[in-house]
């Protein structure tokens, strides 16, 4: 089944991008392990170079496996065709590649993941390309010009879990001529789905909750089919950064529970925030669901469940240490959207680069801890948690 956009979510998906394997009618999609496939002969080979004839030809370029991947991601994101890369940070290098040229100007919403940045600073403005920075949404307005080329957004953004109007974002774009590139990994489809807020271009790292489990590295973008076409003859084809069939049936098996999973997520991080809104040993929480959260109308305009992230700040980096010691149930990693609760502290890990400007604007405090909710009992992560924070001010508490 390809994209039926009169089938309901959670029936897309389970069947979107595949049926019966047309081979053999296997009814899990195959891994097709294979880097070529025969021509059958000499003039369909040609046909298949002069782009007459639509098939298989190299997997760099396209897998069948992969290719059901991709149709799962569009038909999810409810956009006409989607490109699989073998990271996130994969389709974030072929996407501006791909559609940059000197004399560019690129305007995104900070913070970004950090990889994004670094890209967009590091090596897209070598090219010629000229990165803005924006605080919000009213920033991005003021920045826009003729030049404008991509406007790129995340939301929510990492780690403080910020919130980004996306209508809004659309409309800056469609008024300079420019293409809107939303990153939807946090909040995936089964949340947001920005085309439905007039975002152009979607992107993902299938690394954290599509694929889910926690097994695999990928990333994709779903788009309209002309960009679609150009980023996959362009980013794809001569950058070369491709899924290959294994990890892209892992995300197909990780997809079919997407909905499910973060029904689950979003109610243990909303149970978990409901425990600790007040608690004595926070100096703040972080998390769209809160009637307090800068971005909850937003949020709650744009998102059918607030995720399942949260971030706490614990006043001190030795607090924010004793408390990620005493988990037990959140595995202290970077990465995120697992089944498996994990923890990181972001000022010393995933941030530890930035200067302490640049932090203090992100809201990356040295007592602030990320928590990404897995979907066990959220009874047993509140006791975890709660638990933690008891050691936590008893060290506090002793004397000396
Ligand atoms: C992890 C992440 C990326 C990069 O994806 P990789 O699969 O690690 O390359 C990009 N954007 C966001 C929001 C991420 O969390």
């Amino acid at each position: 089944m390809t994209h039926n956009p009169d089938r309901a979510f959670r029936t897309r998906a389970v069947h979107a991008g595949h049926g019966l394997d047309p081979a053999t009618g296997a009814h899990a999609t195959p891994i097709y392990a294979t880097s070529t496939f025969g021509y059958g002969s000499a003039e369909r080979g040609a046909r298949l170079f002069a782009g007459e004839e639509q098939g298989y030809f190299y997997s760099r370029l396209t897998n069948p496996t992969v290719r059901a991947f991709e149709q799962k991601v569009a038909s999810l994101e409810g956009l006409p065709d989607a490109v699989a890369f073998a990271s996130g940070m994969g389709a974030v290098s072929a996407l501006c590649l791909t559609l940059l040229k000197p004399g560019d100007e690129v305007i995104f919403v900070a913070p970004l993941y950090g990889g994004t940045t670094g890209f967009l600073h590091e090596v897209a403005a070598k090219f010629g390309v000229t990165i803005h920075e924006a605080p919000d949404e009213a920033g991005v307005e003021a920045l826009t010009g003729p030049h404008t080329r991509l406007i790129w957004v995340e939301t929510p953004t990492n780690p403080a879990l910020g919130i980004v109007d996306l209508a809004r974002i659309a409309r800056a774009a469609r008024e300079c001529g420019a293409l809107s590139v939303a990153d939807n990994t946090f909040s995936t489809p089964a949340l947001t789905r920005p085309a439905e807020h007039g975002i152009d271009l979607v992107m993902h790292s299938a690394t954290k909750y599509l694929g889910g489990h926690g097994d695999a590295i990928g990333g994709v973008v779903a788009g309209p089919a002309d960009l679609l076409a150009e980023l996959r003859g362009v980013g794809l084809r001569h950058v070369g950064a491709s899924l290959g069939p294994f990890e892209a049936y892992l995300f197909l098996r990780g997809m079919k529970t997407l909905p499910l999973r973060m029904h689950a997520h979003c109610e243990g991080a909303a149970t978990l925030a409901q425990a600790l809104d007040g608690h004595p040993a926070l100096s703040a929480l972080h998390y769209p669901g809160l009637r307090t959260h800068p971005g909850h109308a937003v949020a709650a305009r744009q998102m059918s469940g607030f995720g399942g992230l949260l971030s706490i700040d614990l006043g001190s980096q030795g607090a924010a240490s004793a408390f990620l010691n005493h988990l037990t149930l959140f595995t202290q990693a970077v990465s995120l959207g697992d089944v498996e609760s994990l923890s990181c502290h972001p000022g010393s890990t995933t941030h530890h680069l930035l200067g302490r400007e640049a932090l203090r604007r992100q809201g990356v405090t040295p007592g602030l801890v990320r928590l990404s909710v897995g979907i066990e009992d959220p009874r047993d992560l509140v006791d975890d948690v709660l638990g933690a924070l008891d050691h936590v001010r008893a060290g506090q508490l002793q004397p000396g």
